[in-house]
């Protein structure tokens, strides 16, 4: 491997196979690294923004709105107020003088003008300095206005990325709890770290409606502030993005007694086997219950009716992609899980795998599951990837936002598996836009015009 790697980053990288397994994560980035990951106060806007009928107001400087303005591009069926992103705008003045009071007005302003279901309110690194007291605030504002009026502790500078999801977790988990649930089927769900990007909870909620299952919230993409109110009364959690709202679910777990499960929804061996999953948990739950049978039948009917439609059409470039090379790397590692099995399904090699938050025992489980000589990176950074991508001569780079220019700066292939992308990647349907969109990317006749960067390898 070239020596690119920062001395004391060393041991957050791994080559599987040449020596035995063993990386360093799960801290913080190294000061000068220029890590690929975001702030605190980032990770807990992404996971709450797609509640749709709520009012979102960051309270900072208008910089810190800016960053995270429409990130995750989260789809509603109905109210779009979490596309407005409202900010306080604080100045210099009301950083010596103290933010509280315009706060206020701007939650008194907002309320009245859009009616939300419910307001969070997100802490910025420099009202961690000045130390403004959003808990009084906000039940000041609370009490005068009768919505919840949360506040984000998300102090940009109180950690990673990581502390960002445990503070989304916890505001949520101050409006679960305060719902009717009376009328929630015993064969009910919710949908954890979902973000509805492209629409996907749409068609992850049609599969459980097919099975036979009640969903009772999308937490958080296409949310709505009284479905999560009620959650408490599903009977089990279903926890895609783990990293994000799995602190969620074991509070819940913790609180309410709703136990949970981890999934995923990309690729078709991780999709078929949630929803098995899913519905050995009722079989399980309710032995010898009719439903609970009819529920099993229906996921085998519905699984094998969709693997029967992708197959043929994947096929095609499986052919086509066979023995390229790809790479990826993410923000939470339980995606790349998958994603190393979606290529796989298509004959493709992962050479690198990397993520912004994974623990030991997600990055032990990537090495069970690629192939000798593939490097696995913990809190990467452009440098290095850019090294790793150039050394292994990589035909694709599967990643977000920010990885987006150093696959197209090196002229390789770009697919955006986060935030900005526009197609659905997850379910039975999204395996197969999936390999198009690899195909279209790595076989386009752009590379003809583009000097791609040379493998060292
Ligand atoms: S919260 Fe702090 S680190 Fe995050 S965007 Fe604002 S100023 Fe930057």
């Amino acid at each position: 491997m070239e020596a690119v790697a920062l001395k004391e980053r060393e041991n957050q990288i791994y080559i599987k196979g040449e020596t035995p397994f063993n990386i360093v994560c799960d801290k913080d980035s190294l000061a000068g690294a220029v890590s690929q990951r975001a702030c605190v106060f980032c990770g807990s806007r992404v996971v709450l923004y797609p509640i749709a009928d709520a009012l979102h107001l960051v309270h900072g400087p208008i910089g810190c709105a800016v960053y995270t303005w429409d990130i995750r591009g989260a789809l509603s069926s109905g109210p779009e107020l979490h596309r407005l992103s409202f900010s306080t705008d604080l100045q210099e003045m009301d950083v010596i003088f103290g933010g509280e009071k315009k706060l206020r007005q701007a939650l008194l302003e907002l309320i009245d003008r859009h009616n939300p279901k419910a307001a969070f309110v997100y802490s910025t690194c420099i009202v961690g300095i000045i130390g403004d007291d959003l808990e009084a605030i906000c039940r000041q504002v609370e009490r005068e206005k009768g919505i919840p009026v949360i506040p984000v502790k998300s102090e940009g500078f109180k950690g990673n990325k990581r502390a960002g999801y445990q503070a989304a977790c916890d505001a949520m988990f101050r409006l679960i709890g305060t719902g009717e649930t009376s009328n929630i089927s015993k064969f009910s769900l919710n949908i954890l770290g979902d973000f509805n990007l492209a629409g996907e909870i749409w068609m992850i909620r049609e599969y459980y409606e097919r099975m036979g299952i009640e969903v009772v919230a999308n937490i958080t993409g296409d949310g709505r502030v009284d479905d999560i109110r009620r959650a408490h009364g599903a009977a089990l959690n279903v926890v895609q993005c783990s990293g994000s709202t799995m602190q969620l679910a074991n509070m819940m777990e913790e609180q309410y007694g709703v136990p949970s499960m981890r999934v995923s929804y990309f690729g078709v061996e991780d999709m078929s086997e949630a929803l098995y999953d899913i519905a050995r948990f009722f079989k399980k739950k309710f032995p010898g219950d009719r439903e609970a049978d009819a529920i099993m039948e229906r996921t085998m009917a519905l699984v094998q009716e969709e693997v029967r439609n992708l197959m043929p059409g994947l096929e095609k470039y499986r052919k086509a992609l066979a023995g390229k090379k790809a790479a990826i790397y993410v923000g939470g590692s339980f995606k790349a899980f998958s994603l190393v099995k979606a290529f796989r399904l298509v004959d493709m090699q992962v050479v690198l795998v990397g993520s912004q938050t994974g623990t030991e025992e997600d990055y032990r489980e990537l090495e069970a599951i690629t192939d000798p000589g593939t490097i696995i990176v913990d809190d990467s950074n452009p440098l290095e990837l850019t090294s790793f991508l150039k050394e292994k001569g990589v035909d694709i780079f599967v990643g977000g936002v920010k990885e987006r220019p150093i696959a197209y700066k090196l002229g390789i292939g770009f697919c955006d598996h986060n935030h900005e992308r526009k197609e659905v990647l997850a379910g039975f349907e999204g395996m197969l836009n999936f390999a198009r969109e690899v195909y279209s990317s790595v076989m386009s006749p752009v590379w003809r015009f583009v000097p791609r960067a040379k493998s060292t390898e």
